[in-house]
């Protein structure tokens, strides 16, 4: 009884430190998020223009329920990201959590403005969420009784992340949300028997992982020997293997067409593998232009991609399956002897699958029947120029062109 009088007498002495804080939607720039902000609210910016308010732990609640489990929550920190190609600042994610969580909490928040940046510069373009939500919720929860998952799960814009108090290494909590994160920003391939139906979960945990360990911004907060050490070993476990996977077998592998735990594994290598060989903007091309569909469809939309890309000229990360229509093509790079293998048939002017270039220069070749191929730096030849990649283009075809 005492005690509740002394806070009714604080909030009456003390009104600006005992009100809740209620945060801005939107501000004119950084500068205006930040200027005339309360001392007990934190305010962090993050490499690419985010903005992270985080009100310290003697600020009053902010009561929050989350809409499927209906397990109420009392701290919240807010991420803010920048308009595109304007200055204002727009609130796009509302972490909520409890204070034993604070520390995973404000960790992952920090972790997903990365996320949002790293998606951003890779994609070329804005983090949207499910069902077109302008603001996503991820709620940290202990493990409902009726929950479907174990670790975490997203329903619609809501991400839950279940007991972070379990969760014992930096990776492992990485590990969770770049998992959620996936499902609830990356369109990918679903029907899969096992180990979920959508492929989103796990492309996301290995893509963006891949991500973060070439992220060169190694300042970042809760940067540490540990997290890297973790990415690195993830990379190596889960990431790596699969896109070896994938260079082996190609587009003609039996295994894309299951549904099993392998034939996922397998999908997810070749959009690793291709955001390796063709960069992410050609990828996160293919990518947005499907949705709930079969891995196959992804190989189709990147083909089309590729060829558009092919017309102005494309570099490609060698070794490489390069989807290529019928016609010529020249390779540049200065030099070198490129292998090209898996076309049907193929016409070069010196050796068989062997481009040399420059020779004339650059190596021109025909591809006589459409389908996959496979480049790589030809074996055996002593001094190939360091190659480690190729630029390619089509080029008009006059035989093609005086016969229209
Ligand atoms: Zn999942």
């Amino acid at each position: 009884m005492a005690l509740r009088l002394l806070v009714a007498l604080l909030s009456v002495f003390l009104p600006s430190c005992a009100s809740a804080f209620e945060p801005p939607v939107s501000a004119a720039s950084v500068a205006a998020l930040s200027a005339g902000m309360r001392s007990d609210v934190r305010h962090e910016t993050l490499p690419g223009d985010y903005v992270l308010l985080l009100p310290e732990p003697f600020v009053p609640p902010t009561p929050a329920k989350d809409p499927v489990y209906k397990i109420r929550t009392s701290r919240v920190a807010y991420i803010y990201e920048r308009v595109p190609m304007k200055e204002a600042m727009v609130r796009r994610v509302v972490v909520h959590f409890e204070s034993d969580d604070r520390d995973s909490a404000v960790r992952s928040a920090r972790l997903i403005a990365r996320l949002m940046r790293l998606h951003r510069d890779h994609f070329g373009r804005e983090t949207t969420f499910r069902r077109s939500a302008d603001v996503a919720h991820v709620w940290f929860v202990p493990t409902p009784p009726n929950a479907a998952h174990a670790g975490g799960e997203t329903r619609d814009a809501n991400v839950y992340v279940f007991a972070a108090s379990r969760i014992m290494t930096s990776i492992e909590l990485v590990r969770t949300v770049a998992h959620e994160w996936g499902h609830l920003t990356l369109p990918a391939a679903r029907g899969y028997a096992e180990p979920e139906n959508d492929a989103a979960g796990y492309l996301g945990e290995r893509l963006y992982i891949k991500w973060l360990l070439e992220d060169r911004l190694t300042s970042y907060p809760d940067n540490n020997d540990a997290f890297a050490k973790g990415l690195s070993l993830y990379n190596d476990r889960q990431v790596t293997p699969l896109m070896q996977r994938w260079q082996e077998g190609g587009a003609a592998s039996k295994i894309l067409t299951g549904d099993a735990t392998d034939a996922m594994d397998y999908y997810i290598g070749a959009v690793l593998d291709c955001d390796r060989a063709f960069g992410s903007k050609v990828v996160g091309e293919a990518l947005f232009t499907i949705t709930n569909t079969g891995a196959g469809d992804f190989l189709t939309a990147l083909s089309a991609t590729v060829s558009r890309q092919l017309e102005t000229g494309l570099s490609v990360g060698l070794p490489a399956w390069i989807p290529m229509k019928a016609g010529k093509y020249e390779a540049n790079n200065g030099g070198g002897v490129l292998l090209l293998k898996g076309m049907k048939s193929f016409r070069v002017p010196i050796e068989a699958g062997r481009v040399p270039f420059p020779r004339p220069s650059p190596g021109r070749f025909r591809i006589t029947a459409p389908g996959w191929n496979k480049a790589s730096v030809a074996p055996g030849v002593p001094d190939n120029h360091g190659m480690h990649s190729v630029h390619l283009k089509s080029v008009r075809d006059k035989e093609t062109e005086a016969t229209q």
